[in-house]
């Protein structure tokens, strides 16, 4: 067995699947977000990817393969060379001729398609390959749950109608759906959006971890589930503008946060004001793809709420999202910090969004553009007119439910797969037609459909273990049974061999610590590493009998060595 197992933790482990796959030898790192896989973690990886192959082959897709090193070109012709943005992985070769490395490829499989196919018979199909991407990834993190080299399963459905997309999304819907159970992860389908990727109808599988980097929320009384990045607010009813006061400017002292402003407020007049009332105005800066510059864009939310990074740049995507410096400040000597308003913005050709509750005829206390000095009712489409609404304030317990029955509740999840509608964007770019019965060209419509094939290892491994270690659920556990030598005698060792041989004929997947370690090393091991069952072959061979231990339950029995396969076959087979 090749196995060296670590007593400390990573320097750099966040999460537990990093410290425990890194800790009980599954993977080491090489470099940021790139990992090597070793002999019990390629097992666990291989055995994930068979099941991927199984439900896909199912649903009758076909498995091809495509290289990860790809010429510029085709993505030239959809523009995601540039839309992707720094997250692309681009290379020159020896002639100066651009490459990539491929971060989904949804250019070759509609290319490939078009090469080989050209009549309405050839319909529908869907082709998916499980594959090395790269992605340069702005953060790295937690093993190979964000990696910058990882593995997905990705596959595309090419139909001639939009009924036909329709069932293959179903179809992988259905297949994502066994596969998730068969891995044995609890995990929930929300609404998504689609990302760089464009298109329509999505859901993103999201395994419920509360380390994870996706935050969803369901309704507490319908079937909603969404991605935070995908709710819509609901739109409130416009108000009458006519018997709103006029708008006044207040001095307003010592006020550049909504909670002293709003105490100001309540302790100089007779209204009661909240945090609810007041339009808290947030600059960014935004870069569209390819572009040099940086725009200002400034976002307003209710100022009981703050901009929610994600959702901000889910909104904004594919442009580049960030915060602004003291240089922007200076060089913008009209954004008066904690006193920005939506005049001095727009006199300035500020892009001006706000959030969709900011509707016609509301009334908001917000800066008026000098230091100590805020503006209280000014209405909206009376004293200012706001260049668009964006989905950027944060979603909140308890707000209610886009589709209008209950509210919501939050939690947070590891996206492990992604399946989505994407129409006819790339049979556009590369005018992928069917000749039709009719004789007439026909537009070929596709799906695209992810799972994170390496990123599960990790998210099974962040739902399953406890303080001893990992807990493997047996489908994609490294071996059915870790048989422990658990002593020096030759007799020891020869029955523990014996039994492994045994085992492996009566097609049990087998892993033998045949190590010169001690037992109570390989003990801790065997706890650590977490194959579902352990055998242990010790003193008690010369009484005829053998330890079997379930890592779950913790429980040990003695069984006699010469009825030990059948035991464990039958075990195994529960
Ligand atoms: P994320 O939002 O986590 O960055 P994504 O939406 O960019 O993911 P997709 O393009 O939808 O990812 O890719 C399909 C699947 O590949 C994802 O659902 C995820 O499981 C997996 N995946 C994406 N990026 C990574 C990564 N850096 N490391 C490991 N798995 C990944
Ligand atoms: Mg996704």
């Amino acid at each position: 067995m090749f196995l060296r197992t670590l007593r400390e933790d990573p320097a750099d482990a966040e999460v537990p699947s990093h410290r425990l796959l890194v800790r009980a030898g599954y993977v080491r790192r090489i470099g940021p977000g790139i990992y090597s896989w070793l002999p019990l973690g390629l097992r666990v990886l291989r055995n994930i990817e068979e099941i991927v192959r199984q439900e896909m082959d199912a649903i009758g897709a076909q498995e091809i393969h495509f290289p990860a090193l790809l010429p510029k070109e085709p993505y030239e012709a959809t523009n995601r060379w540039t839309e992707y943005g720094p997250n692309l992985f681009r290379l020159k070769d020896r002639k100066g001729g651009d490459y990539l490395l491929g971060p989904t490829h949804e250019e070759l499989f509609t290319l490939t398609v078009k090469g080989e196919y050209s009549s309405y018979k050839d319909y529908p199909v869907i082709l998916y390959q499980i594959q090395t991407k790269y992605r340069d990834e702005e953060r790295p993190r937690a093993g190979i749950l964000r990696g910058r080299e990882f593995v997905m399963k990705d596959s595309y459905s090419f139909d001639l109608d939009d009924e036909g997309l329709t069932n293959s999304y179903r179809l992988h819907r259905d297949a994502y759906i066994r596969i998730f159970d068969r891995v044995g992860l609890r995990y929930v389908i929300v609404a998504a959006t689609s990302g760089a990727m464009g298109g329509s109808a999505s859901e993103e599988f999201l395994a419920e971890a509360p380390t994870g980097e996706d935050t969803f929320v369901r309704s507490t009384s319908s079937g909603f589930a969404a991605n935070v990045e995908a709710v819509v607010t609901p739109v409130p009813e416009p108000e009458p503008i006519e018997d709103k006061p006029a708008a006044q400017v207040h001095h307003t002292p010592d006020t550049p946060t909504i909670e002293t402003l709003v105490d100001f407020l309540n302790a100089h007049g007779d209204r009661k004001f909240t945090a609810a009332d007041t339009l808290k105005n947030v600059l960014v800066k935004t870069r569209q793809p390819g572009a040099r510059e940086w725009e200002l864009l400034a976002v307003a939310v209710p100022g009981d709420r703050e901009v929610d990074l994600k959702r901000l740049e889910a909104s904004l995507e594919p442009a580049e999202v960030a915060l602004l410096e003291e240089s922007d400040f200076a060089a913008n000597p009209f954004l008066v910090k904690g006193y920005i308003g939506p005049k001095a913005l727009q006199d300035n050709g500020i892009r001006y969004l706000v959030d969709p509750r900011v509707v016609t005829g509301t009334a908001w206390v917000t800066g008026a553009d000098k230091p100590d000095h805020h503006v209280v009712d000014l209405v909206v489409g009376r004293d200012f007119t706001p260049d668009g609404t964006i989905e950027a304030a944060e979603v909140r317990e308890g707000d209610p439910s886009p589709d209008g029955e209950g509210t919501l509740v939050a939690a947070r999840g590891i996206e492990i797969g992604h399946i989505f509608q994407l129409g006819r964007k790339y049979a556009d770019a590369f005018s992928l037609d069917a000749l039709g019965q009719d004789g007439k060209p026909k537009r070929i419509t596709m799906g695209s459909y992810g799972v994170g094939v390496s990123r599960m290892v990790a998210a099974i491994a962040e739902q399953s273990h406890d303080e001893l270690g990992l807990v493997w659920p047996r489908e994609v556990a490294p071996a059915d049974v870790h048989v422990v030598i658990a002593g020096k005698d030759e007799s020891v060792r020869e029955g523990a061999e014996r039994l492994a041989a045994d085992l492996d004929a009566a097609g049990v997947r087998v892993l033998l610590d045949d190590r010169n370690a001690s037992p109570g090393v390989k003990f801790a091991d065997a706890e650590l590493v977490g194959v579902p069952t352990i055998l242990v072959v010790g003193k008690g061979l010369a009484k005829g009998v053998v330890e079997v231990k379930d890592r779950r339950s913790g429980d040990r029995e003695e069984v006699p060595v010469d009825g030990a396969v059948e035991h464990l076959v039958s075990t195994i087979r529960a």
